[in-house]
């Protein structure tokens, strides 16, 4: 944290009230079972648990309370909400608001944490960044990383994502970026917006929650880049990136070398810098774009965009390719799934040399057409040629049928790991390789271990 905050200072700015009077903080703790006696703790409530059970134990343990009931025979010093979940995102706006330096803010159905990566790639060569650590990307997530801001850091990279209508807002109006991007739209997480129309729109508050003099990054690729030009608030300065260009930082020339990593030529105000990836699948190459632009609006020169870019050697869960069991190839994306995706990595699969298999683990909250968007799945690993899916779950039946011609050929669908493991152990051979992947439902990285041997 920059400095420190008083439980005073945050009642006199939010409301609420003092019990046992105020006290000064400068950590902050929501998880029982890593008190700190130097932290306030903010019991939040959830869905499954109420940190409001633990409090009356705390005497001692930490240095203050955050609760939306008054915590009796305990002799901390308490800030008494309505919602102890808003509290947490008003402690940490205090935090952004002491904050200088530029922040970058991105959203997307898929690579968001990729594109996260990037620029930490980009920014650690010369500058400190304060990045979304891992995936804590929402109402919870968000504020926690503005805590960790410090006064050594020099720029924030906030990685934010929706699982509802208005959820973009509410973390802009925390983070306040200054330059924004969606990195794209797909169907994911769908059943909390209900239409592939509402996630676009839902997106596009990251450049409704700009301030005058902010830029707003464009994918000119993405089917809703019309949509959002034509509803940016006045004031707002666009950046656009593609394939196409027009654009003002595109990629051109780009060539898969025999991993299935992109190079290509980044143009940046109609200069050229050829630059290698070395992350797998071409989508990779929309995802650096996002970055580069990202970066760009924030003064990084395009030599220090290229060489951070080239630098970046992966991340982790996230198409991770190693040396499995019986010599074979396993590429590691058991991190997370959705349409858009799945469509990436069958792509990358599908140029691969050899016997492909792709592995998938159901999709998870696609909402009423998950079946259908199943079957899609099944029909493009098919399309492209590759040699066998396996799926494990319910749903997967429908991407099985699909890729076996309506089950013409023998379907390879499982309920349980153990014997699907067991199946496509036959299969493999030092001239095979395996792509995994699945929502986070779907335990695939336990499939993944098993094939590389760690299980
Ligand atoms: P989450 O919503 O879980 O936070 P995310 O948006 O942060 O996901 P990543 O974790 O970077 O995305 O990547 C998730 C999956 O999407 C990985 O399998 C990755 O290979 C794939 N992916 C990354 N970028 C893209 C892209 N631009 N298009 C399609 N698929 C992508
Ligand atoms: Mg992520």
């Amino acid at each position: 944290m920059i400095g420190s905050l008083s439980l005073k200072q945050l009642q006199e700015r939010f409301g609420g009230e003092l019990i046992n009077g105020s006290v000064e903080f400068s950590e902050v703790c929501t998880d029982t079972r890593k008190l700190n006696p130097q932290a306030l703790f903010v019991a939040l409530v959830g869905d499954n648990f109420d940190a409001h059970d633990f409090v009356g134990e705390l005497d001692g343990q930490a240095l203050g309370l955050v609760v939306d009931r008054e915590v009796r025979g305990c002799s901390l010093p308490q800030w008494r909400v309505k919602d102890t979940t808003v509290a947490l995102g008003q402690i940490g706006l205090l935090c952004r608001e002491k904050f200088s330096g530029p922040v970058i803010a991105i959203t997307g159905s898929c690579g968001k944490t990729t594109v996260k990566e990037m620029l930490s790639a980009i920014f650690s060569q010369r500058h400190t960044p304060c990045v979304t650590a891992g995936n804590l990307n929402n109402q919870y997530g968000l504020p926690i990383t503005l805590f960790g801001l410090s006064e050594e850091h020099d720029v924030l990279i906030l990685e934010m994502g929706a699982n509802g209508p208005d959820d973009i807002a509410y973390l802009c109006s925390i983070g306040k970026p200054q330059v924004s991007a969606v990195n794209n739209v797909m169907p994911a997480h769908v059943e909390g917006f209900g239409s592939i129309d509402a996630i676009a729109k839902a997106k596009g508050q990251i450049y409704t929650g700009l301030d005058v003099g902010g830029t707003a990054i464009i994918n000119a690729d993405d089917n809703y880049a019309d949509y959002w030009r034509g509803r940016m608030p006045e004031g707002v300065r666009t950046l656009e990136v593609g394939l196409a260009s027009q654009c003002e930082i595109f990629a051109e020339n780009i060539v898969l070398n025999n991993s299935g990593c992109a190079g290509f030529d980044l143009v940046i105000e109609g200069l050229s810098y050829p630059l290698q990836l070395q992350l797998l699948g071409e989508h990779n190459v929309h995802n650096a774009l996002v970055a580069a632009a990202c970066a760009f609006a924030a003064g990084i020169s395009a030599k220090e965009i290229v060489q951070g870019l080239s630098s970046l050697r992966g991340v982790s869960g996230r198409l991770q390719e190693q040396r499995g069991i019986c010599g074979a190839t396993v590429i590691d994306d058991s991190y997370n799934a959705n349409p858009g995706s799945v469509g990436a990595a069958i792509e990358l699969l599908a140029q691969r040399q050899g016997k492909r298999i792709l592995v998938l683990g159901d999709m998870a909250e696609l909402g009423p057409d998950a079946e259908g968007m199943h079957r899609d799945v099944g029909d493009l690993a098919r399309e492209r040629g590759l040699d066998a899916l396996f799926t494990l779950g319910p749903l997967g039946t429908a991407a099985s049928l699909a890729f076996s011609h309506g089950g013409k050929e023998p379907l390879q669908n499982y309920r349980e790991r153990e014997p699907l493991i067991a199946a496509l152990t036959h299969e493999l051979d030092n001239n095979t390789t395996v792509l995994v992947k699945g929502s986070r439902s779907a335990r695939m990285e336990l499939v993944a271990q098993a094939l590389l041997g760690n299980s």
